[in-house]
Protein backbone atom coordinates (compact mmCIF):
# COMPACT_ATOMS: atom_id res chain seq x y z
CA UNK A 1 0.00 0.00 0.00
CA UNK A 2 1.17 3.55 -1.22
CA UNK A 3 -0.32 6.86 0.41
CA UNK A 4 1.05 8.34 -2.98
CA UNK A 5 -0.76 7.43 -6.23
CA UNK A 6 0.42 9.00 -9.12
CA UNK A 7 -1.39 9.54 -12.49
CA UNK A 8 0.11 9.85 -15.98
CA UNK A 9 -1.67 11.83 -18.00
CA UNK A 10 0.17 12.35 -21.31
CA UNK A 11 3.80 11.05 -22.63
CA UNK A 12 6.03 12.91 -25.25
CA UNK A 13 9.27 10.69 -25.73
CA UNK A 14 10.51 10.08 -22.32
CA UNK A 15 9.15 12.93 -20.60
CA UNK A 16 5.58 12.58 -18.47
CA UNK A 17 3.19 14.85 -17.46
CA UNK A 18 0.18 14.23 -14.60
CA UNK A 19 -0.05 14.44 -11.20
CA UNK A 20 1.18 13.23 -7.60
CA UNK A 21 -1.94 12.74 -5.29
CA UNK A 22 -1.14 12.82 -1.16
CA UNK A 23 -3.80 13.73 1.47
CA UNK A 24 -2.35 16.55 1.95
CA UNK A 25 -2.58 18.12 -1.65
CA UNK A 26 -1.97 17.19 -5.40
CA UNK A 27 1.17 17.90 -7.09
CA UNK A 28 1.62 18.70 -10.78
CA UNK A 29 3.92 17.39 -12.86
CA UNK A 30 6.93 17.85 -13.73
CA UNK A 31 7.38 19.66 -10.61
CA UNK A 32 9.65 22.14 -9.28
CA UNK A 33 9.80 22.54 -5.60
CA UNK A 34 11.26 25.76 -3.62
CA UNK A 35 13.89 25.16 -0.93
CA UNK A 36 12.38 26.15 2.52
CA UNK A 37 15.93 25.50 3.93
CA UNK A 38 15.27 26.36 7.72
CA UNK A 39 10.91 26.17 7.64
CA UNK A 40 11.08 29.46 5.43
CA UNK A 41 11.31 30.06 1.71
CA UNK A 42 14.16 32.85 1.93
CA UNK A 43 12.27 36.24 1.74
CA UNK A 44 8.93 34.79 0.78
CA UNK A 45 5.55 34.77 2.39
CA UNK A 46 4.03 30.80 1.68
CA UNK A 47 1.35 32.74 0.23
CA UNK A 48 3.60 33.79 -2.21
CA UNK A 49 5.13 31.24 -2.93
CA UNK A 50 1.77 29.22 -3.81
CA UNK A 51 0.76 32.46 -5.72
CA UNK A 52 3.54 31.15 -8.03
CA UNK A 53 2.14 28.08 -8.91
CA UNK A 54 3.78 25.96 -6.39
CA UNK A 55 2.09 22.35 -4.95
CA UNK A 56 5.00 21.87 -3.00
CA UNK A 57 7.97 22.79 -0.21
CA UNK A 58 11.35 20.97 0.18
CA UNK A 59 12.52 21.27 4.35
CA UNK A 60 15.78 20.08 5.04
CA UNK A 61 16.10 17.86 7.79
CA UNK A 62 19.87 18.41 9.40
CA UNK A 63 18.96 22.47 9.49
CA UNK A 64 15.66 21.68 11.16
CA UNK A 65 17.08 19.20 13.42
CA UNK A 66 19.43 21.32 14.76
CA UNK A 67 17.32 24.61 14.77
CA UNK A 68 14.42 24.87 16.25
CA UNK A 69 15.10 20.86 16.95
CA UNK A 70 12.44 18.55 15.37
CA UNK A 71 10.68 17.53 18.83
CA UNK A 72 10.08 21.32 19.40
CA UNK A 73 8.55 21.44 15.65
CA UNK A 74 6.34 18.80 16.63
CA UNK A 75 5.43 20.33 19.68
CA UNK A 76 4.67 23.12 17.47
CA UNK A 77 2.06 20.99 15.31
CA UNK A 78 4.24 19.82 12.90
CA UNK A 79 6.17 21.82 9.88
CA UNK A 80 3.14 22.47 7.99
CA UNK A 81 1.68 24.51 10.76
CA UNK A 82 4.02 25.82 11.99
CA UNK A 83 5.32 27.85 8.80
CA UNK A 84 1.67 27.81 7.74
CA UNK A 85 1.91 25.99 4.72
CA UNK A 86 -0.97 23.17 4.12
CA UNK A 87 0.00 21.41 1.35
CA UNK A 88 2.42 18.87 0.83
CA UNK A 89 6.02 19.31 2.16
CA UNK A 90 9.23 16.93 1.23
CA UNK A 91 12.32 16.61 3.71
CA UNK A 92 15.29 14.94 2.64
CA UNK A 93 17.49 13.06 5.09
CA UNK A 94 20.16 15.53 6.62
CA UNK A 95 22.82 13.38 4.35
CA UNK A 96 23.96 15.86 2.01
CA UNK A 97 24.17 18.48 4.15
CA UNK A 98 25.93 16.74 7.14
CA UNK A 99 28.54 15.94 4.14
CA UNK A 100 29.19 19.54 2.93
CA UNK A 101 28.42 21.31 6.08
CA UNK A 102 29.09 20.06 9.53
CA UNK A 103 32.60 19.64 11.41
CA UNK A 104 34.31 16.58 12.07
CA UNK A 105 32.13 13.70 10.63
CA UNK A 106 32.56 10.28 11.30
CA UNK A 107 30.91 7.61 9.00
CA UNK A 108 30.36 3.92 10.18
CA UNK A 109 28.18 1.51 9.47
CA UNK A 110 25.62 2.20 11.68
CA UNK A 111 25.05 6.10 11.00
CA UNK A 112 27.00 9.25 10.88
CA UNK A 113 28.63 11.15 14.17
CA UNK A 114 28.76 15.21 13.24
CA UNK A 115 29.77 18.93 14.78
CA UNK A 116 26.62 21.44 14.47
CA UNK A 117 28.13 24.14 11.86
CA UNK A 118 25.95 26.25 14.10
CA UNK A 119 26.81 25.86 17.79
CA UNK A 120 29.56 23.22 16.95
CA UNK A 121 27.47 20.43 19.53
CA UNK A 122 27.99 17.06 18.77
CA UNK A 123 25.06 14.68 16.62
CA UNK A 124 24.41 11.30 15.39
CA UNK A 125 22.17 10.62 12.21
CA UNK A 126 20.92 6.94 11.13
CA UNK A 127 18.92 6.34 8.91
CA UNK A 128 16.53 5.64 12.01
CA UNK A 129 16.95 8.89 13.40
CA UNK A 130 16.43 10.55 9.97
CA UNK A 131 13.27 8.55 9.40
CA UNK A 132 11.94 9.28 12.83
CA UNK A 133 12.82 13.80 12.65
CA UNK A 134 10.78 13.21 8.95
CA UNK A 135 8.12 11.94 11.13
CA UNK A 136 7.98 14.62 14.03
CA UNK A 137 8.50 17.16 11.33
CA UNK A 138 5.22 15.58 9.64
CA UNK A 139 6.94 15.37 5.78
CA UNK A 140 4.52 14.05 3.83
CA UNK A 141 7.77 12.38 1.45
CA UNK A 142 10.36 11.51 3.24
CA UNK A 143 13.88 10.65 1.84
CA UNK A 144 16.29 7.99 2.72
CA UNK A 145 19.65 9.09 4.58
CA UNK A 146 22.35 7.95 2.04
CA UNK A 147 25.79 8.28 0.80
CA UNK A 148 26.44 11.15 -1.13
CA UNK A 149 30.22 11.26 -2.60
CA UNK A 150 31.67 14.53 -4.68
CA UNK A 151 32.56 13.72 -8.17
CA UNK A 152 34.91 12.88 -9.57
CA UNK A 153 35.79 9.58 -6.93
CA UNK A 154 37.05 6.45 -7.65
CA UNK A 155 35.26 4.01 -8.81
CA UNK A 156 35.65 1.86 -5.46
CA UNK A 157 34.57 5.08 -3.47
CA UNK A 158 31.73 5.64 -5.69
CA UNK A 159 30.80 1.40 -5.32
CA UNK A 160 30.92 1.59 -1.39
CA UNK A 161 28.80 4.41 -1.00
CA UNK A 162 26.28 2.58 -3.11
CA UNK A 163 26.45 -0.34 -1.02
CA UNK A 164 25.85 1.37 2.17
CA UNK A 165 23.94 3.55 0.53
CA UNK A 166 21.25 0.11 -0.60
CA UNK A 167 22.14 -1.37 3.00
CA UNK A 168 20.88 1.84 5.09
CA UNK A 169 17.83 2.49 2.23
CA UNK A 170 16.83 -1.05 3.73
CA UNK A 171 17.23 0.48 7.16
CA UNK A 172 14.85 3.23 6.22
CA UNK A 173 11.90 1.52 5.21
CA UNK A 174 11.79 -0.97 8.01
CA UNK A 175 11.67 2.84 10.20
CA UNK A 176 9.43 3.71 8.03
CA UNK A 177 6.98 1.30 8.71
CA UNK A 178 3.40 1.50 8.48
CA UNK A 179 3.07 5.68 8.27
CA UNK A 180 1.29 4.81 4.57
CA UNK A 181 -1.09 4.66 6.73
CA UNK A 182 -0.79 8.46 8.58
CA UNK A 183 -0.57 9.39 4.42
CA UNK A 184 3.22 9.37 4.65
CA UNK A 185 5.51 8.54 1.77
CA UNK A 186 9.28 7.36 1.20
CA UNK A 187 11.83 7.69 -1.39
CA UNK A 188 14.59 5.92 -1.97
CA UNK A 189 17.70 7.48 -3.47
CA UNK A 190 19.79 6.01 -6.46
CA UNK A 191 23.56 6.42 -6.38
CA UNK A 192 25.99 5.40 -8.19
CA UNK A 193 28.17 8.26 -10.02
CA UNK A 194 28.46 8.55 -13.50
CA UNK A 195 28.73 4.91 -14.12
CA UNK A 196 26.14 3.29 -16.34
CA UNK A 197 26.34 -0.46 -14.61
CA UNK A 198 26.36 1.08 -10.70
CA UNK A 199 23.37 3.49 -11.54
CA UNK A 200 21.38 0.18 -12.96
CA UNK A 201 22.86 -1.47 -10.19
CA UNK A 202 21.64 1.06 -7.70
CA UNK A 203 18.22 1.41 -9.25
CA UNK A 204 17.29 -2.56 -9.63
CA UNK A 205 18.24 -3.03 -5.67
CA UNK A 206 16.21 -0.23 -4.57
CA UNK A 207 13.34 -1.12 -6.47
CA UNK A 208 14.42 -4.46 -5.35
CA UNK A 209 13.54 -2.70 -1.43
CA UNK A 210 10.14 -1.08 -3.16
CA UNK A 211 9.76 2.67 -2.88
CA UNK A 212 6.50 5.51 -3.44
CA UNK A 213 8.73 7.09 -5.90
CA UNK A 214 12.58 7.16 -6.57
CA UNK A 215 15.05 10.14 -6.51
CA UNK A 216 18.70 10.25 -8.72
CA UNK A 217 21.17 11.39 -6.09
CA UNK A 218 25.00 12.48 -6.39
CA UNK A 219 24.47 14.76 -9.48
CA UNK A 220 25.63 18.11 -9.38
CA UNK A 221 28.25 17.78 -7.77
CA UNK A 222 30.96 18.56 -10.48
CA UNK A 223 30.02 16.05 -12.91
CA UNK A 224 28.89 18.79 -15.62
CA UNK A 225 25.80 19.10 -17.56
CA UNK A 226 26.06 16.72 -20.22
CA UNK A 227 27.81 13.82 -17.98
CA UNK A 228 24.89 14.52 -15.37
CA UNK A 229 22.30 14.02 -18.42
CA UNK A 230 23.78 11.14 -20.14
CA UNK A 231 23.93 9.46 -15.86
CA UNK A 232 20.21 10.61 -16.14
CA UNK A 233 19.44 9.15 -19.77
CA UNK A 234 21.16 5.68 -18.11
CA UNK A 235 19.00 5.73 -14.87
CA UNK A 236 15.43 6.55 -15.55
CA UNK A 237 14.88 3.46 -17.90
CA UNK A 238 15.99 1.36 -14.92
CA UNK A 239 12.66 2.91 -12.47
CA UNK A 240 8.88 2.07 -12.30
CA UNK A 241 7.40 3.93 -15.03
CA UNK A 242 4.83 4.04 -12.74
CA UNK A 243 6.30 5.46 -9.71
CA UNK A 244 7.59 9.71 -9.60
CA UNK A 245 11.18 10.20 -9.95
CA UNK A 246 13.01 13.35 -8.30
CA UNK A 247 16.60 14.70 -9.17
CA UNK A 248 18.08 15.96 -6.26
CA UNK A 249 19.35 19.35 -6.01
CA UNK A 250 19.10 20.33 -9.53
CA UNK A 251 19.35 22.65 -11.10
CA UNK A 252 19.47 25.25 -13.79
CA UNK A 253 16.65 26.13 -16.32
CA UNK A 254 18.57 24.27 -18.76
CA UNK A 255 18.89 21.20 -16.57
CA UNK A 256 15.61 20.91 -15.74
CA UNK A 257 14.61 21.04 -19.23
CA UNK A 258 17.01 18.16 -20.24
CA UNK A 259 16.08 16.15 -17.22
CA UNK A 260 12.42 16.29 -18.25
CA UNK A 261 12.67 15.07 -21.47
CA UNK A 262 14.64 12.17 -19.85
CA UNK A 263 11.38 11.40 -18.14
CA UNK A 264 12.30 13.41 -14.34
CA UNK A 265 9.13 14.18 -12.73
CA UNK A 266 10.40 16.55 -9.81
CA UNK A 267 13.22 18.93 -9.07
CA UNK A 268 14.56 21.38 -6.23
CA UNK A 269 17.19 23.88 -6.75
CA UNK A 270 18.29 26.76 -4.03
CA UNK A 271 19.08 28.89 -7.53
CA UNK A 272 16.06 30.56 -8.09
CA UNK A 273 16.04 31.65 -4.55
CA UNK A 274 19.38 32.29 -3.93
CA UNK A 275 20.43 34.21 -7.00
CA UNK A 276 17.34 36.11 -6.51
CA UNK A 277 19.09 37.61 -3.22
CA UNK A 278 22.00 37.87 -4.87
CA UNK A 279 20.71 40.73 -7.78
CA UNK A 280 20.71 37.47 -10.90
CA UNK A 281 17.28 36.80 -12.72
CA UNK A 282 16.15 34.28 -14.95
CA UNK A 283 13.84 35.30 -17.87
CA UNK A 284 12.37 33.76 -21.01
CA UNK A 285 15.31 35.61 -23.10
CA UNK A 286 18.25 34.52 -20.69
CA UNK A 287 19.76 35.29 -17.27
CA UNK A 288 20.33 39.01 -16.31
CA UNK A 289 22.34 40.33 -13.54
CA UNK A 290 20.23 43.33 -12.45
CA UNK A 291 23.96 44.83 -10.73
CA UNK A 292 24.74 45.38 -14.49
CA UNK A 293 25.00 49.52 -14.75
CA UNK A 294 23.54 48.70 -17.52
CA UNK A 295 19.83 48.69 -15.98
CA UNK A 296 20.33 52.03 -14.37
CA UNK A 297 18.00 53.89 -16.49
CA UNK A 298 15.80 50.92 -18.23
CA UNK A 299 12.25 51.57 -17.83
CA UNK A 300 11.41 48.68 -19.22
CA UNK A 301 10.08 45.35 -16.94
CA UNK A 302 12.40 42.36 -15.78
CA UNK A 303 10.52 40.01 -17.87
CA UNK A 304 7.32 41.65 -20.42
CA UNK A 305 5.57 38.03 -20.24
CA UNK A 306 5.83 37.30 -16.73
CA UNK A 307 3.02 38.22 -14.33
CA UNK A 308 4.96 38.29 -10.98
CA UNK A 309 4.94 41.88 -9.12
CA UNK A 310 8.30 43.04 -9.89
CA UNK A 311 7.87 42.54 -13.43
CA UNK A 312 4.18 43.84 -13.65
CA UNK A 313 4.62 46.70 -11.66
CA UNK A 314 8.44 47.68 -11.15
CA UNK A 315 11.40 48.34 -13.87
CA UNK A 316 14.54 46.89 -14.45
CA UNK A 317 16.19 50.44 -13.73
CA UNK A 318 14.26 50.44 -10.02
CA UNK A 319 15.46 46.78 -9.38
CA UNK A 320 18.96 47.67 -10.47
CA UNK A 321 18.89 50.12 -7.58
CA UNK A 322 17.39 48.24 -5.21
CA UNK A 323 19.81 45.72 -5.67
CA UNK A 324 23.00 48.22 -6.34
CA UNK A 325 21.57 49.67 -2.46
CA UNK A 326 21.24 46.30 -0.47
CA UNK A 327 17.46 47.08 0.22
CA UNK A 328 15.91 43.70 1.06
CA UNK A 329 12.46 44.75 -1.96
CA UNK A 330 15.19 44.10 -3.87
CA UNK A 331 15.28 40.31 -2.70
CA UNK A 332 12.01 39.64 -2.33
CA UNK A 333 11.14 41.13 -5.65
CA UNK A 334 13.55 39.27 -7.58
CA UNK A 335 12.97 35.60 -5.44
CA UNK A 336 9.37 36.23 -6.16
CA UNK A 337 10.26 36.47 -9.99
CA UNK A 338 12.76 33.96 -9.69
CA UNK A 339 10.06 31.66 -8.30
CA UNK A 340 7.40 32.74 -11.30
CA UNK A 341 9.81 31.97 -13.96
CA UNK A 342 10.75 28.72 -12.83
CA UNK A 343 7.24 27.26 -11.73
CA UNK A 344 6.08 29.05 -15.65
CA UNK A 345 9.21 26.77 -17.17
CA UNK A 346 6.69 23.44 -15.71
CA UNK A 347 3.80 24.84 -16.54
CA UNK A 348 5.34 25.32 -20.15
CA UNK A 349 7.04 21.59 -20.57
CA UNK A 350 3.54 20.67 -18.90
CA UNK A 351 1.59 22.25 -21.33
CA UNK A 352 3.93 20.56 -23.96
CA UNK A 353 4.46 17.18 -23.50
CA UNK A 354 0.09 16.95 -23.01
CA UNK A 355 0.58 18.47 -26.83
CA UNK A 356 2.90 16.28 -28.29
CA UNK A 357 5.26 19.55 -28.68
CA UNK A 358 8.27 19.53 -26.15
CA UNK A 359 10.93 18.88 -29.05
CA UNK A 360 9.36 22.79 -30.62
CA UNK A 361 9.66 23.78 -26.54
CA UNK A 362 12.87 22.95 -26.02
CA UNK A 363 14.19 24.43 -29.47
CA UNK A 364 12.16 27.72 -28.94
CA UNK A 365 13.49 27.48 -25.12
CA UNK A 366 17.57 27.35 -26.14
CA UNK A 367 16.97 29.91 -28.93
CA UNK A 368 15.24 32.61 -26.21
CA UNK A 369 17.81 32.11 -23.37
CA UNK A 370 20.92 31.58 -25.89
CA UNK A 371 20.20 36.19 -25.79
CA UNK A 372 20.97 36.75 -22.47
CA UNK A 373 23.81 37.87 -20.32
CA UNK A 374 26.53 35.33 -19.05
CA UNK A 375 27.04 35.71 -15.20
CA UNK A 376 30.06 34.55 -13.45
CA UNK A 377 29.18 32.36 -10.46
CA UNK A 378 31.80 34.68 -9.04
CA UNK A 379 28.56 36.90 -7.59
CA UNK A 380 26.90 33.75 -5.57
CA UNK A 381 26.98 34.11 -1.99
CA UNK A 382 28.71 31.11 -0.06
CA UNK A 383 26.31 28.26 0.15
CA UNK A 384 24.02 28.35 2.99
CA UNK A 385 22.43 25.17 2.03
ZN1 LIG B 1 8.51 38.30 -13.04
Amino acid sequence: MSALEFEIHATDGAARTGIVRLPRGEIRTPAFMPVGTAATVKAMMPESVRATGADILLGNTYHLMLRPGAERVARLGGLHKMMNWPRPILTDSGGFQVMSLAALRKMTEEGVTFQSHIDGSKHHLTPERSIEIQRLLGSDIQMVLDECVALPASDTAVEQALALSTRWARRSKIAFGDQAAEGRALFGIVQGGTSPALRRRSAGELVEIGFDGYAIGGLAVGEGHELMVATIAETTPHLPANRPRYLMGVGKPRDLVEAVRRGVDMFDCVLPTRSGRNGQAFTRDGTLNLKNARHADDSSPLDPACGCPACATYSRAYLHHLVKSAEILGAMLLTWHNLQYYQDLMAGMRDAIAAGSLTAFTADFYARTGQGEVVSPDGIEPSTL
